[in-house]
């Protein structure tokens, strides 16, 4: 009598995720001691102390994680940035995912060529996203006007110009997506650097 196909053992799948974002190392104890601080507070009972730092530890291996970027593209290199949201490069990896919208995202990639008829769509995109927010500008026509510098009279001569600040610059005519990756992984190191309570530096 056949007794059908023999039953294979398959194994449970682990997955979670830490398999997709890396979870801080353990901490060991020098680190987070030096991360702590000493707070002084007010509250009704009085004055007193609260020790932060590990938090921001949290906070900000949460946000450089989860770097979600508005996908605004204005000129050629922004096929560079489609490249590296594409497999070869996967930007998703890092957790920075593009979203369609600014009131989800976090990170303004600005990449490409921005004339001052756009300069007014750029900052308003910026002001609607919501805080804490990152700027990384891509590529020379982002930076400074790039090929567009000399004789241009309608490209704006650096998108520090028109938003109030830029975290990381990244430099290229295009930049390759390989350049993408380092200004975010620049971008990262900055953000766990962030000091979210206490005395901010
Ligand atoms: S920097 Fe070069 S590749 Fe990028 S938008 Fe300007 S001209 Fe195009």
């Amino acid at each position: 009598m056949s007794q059908g196909p023999a039953k294979r053992k398959t194994k449970p799948i682990k997955s979670n995720i830490f398999d997709v974002v890396p979870a801080p190392a353990e901490l060991p104890k020098n680190v987070i001691q030096k991360n702590i601080e000493r707070v002084r507070g007010t509250c009704q009972g009085g004055e007193g102390f609260v020790e932060v730092g590990v938090a921001d530890l949290f906070i900000n291996w949460c946000r450089k994680s989860s770097l979600w970027y508005l996908f605004y593209a204005t000129a050629c290199c922004g096929i560079e940035l489609m490249q590296g949201g594409a497999s070869k490069y996967d930007f998703d990896r890092f957790g920075a995912v593009f979203r369609a919208t600014p009131r989800q995202a976090d990170l303004l990639l600005v990449c490409g060529t921005i004339s001052h008829k756009m300069a007014e769509r750029v900052q308003r995109l910026y002001h609607q996203m919501a805080e804490p927010k990152w700027v990384i500008a891509i590529g020379a026509c982002t930076i400074t006007g790039g090929p567009f510098y000399k004789d241009s009279y309608c490209v704006v001569k650096g998108v520090d110009l028109i938003l109030p600040k830029v975290d990381v610059y990244v430099p290229g005519c295009p930049p390759r997506p390989e350049a993408f990756i380092d200004g975010i992984m620049n971008l990262q190191k900055l953000i766990m650097q962030t000091k979210n309570f206490g005395n901010k530096a």
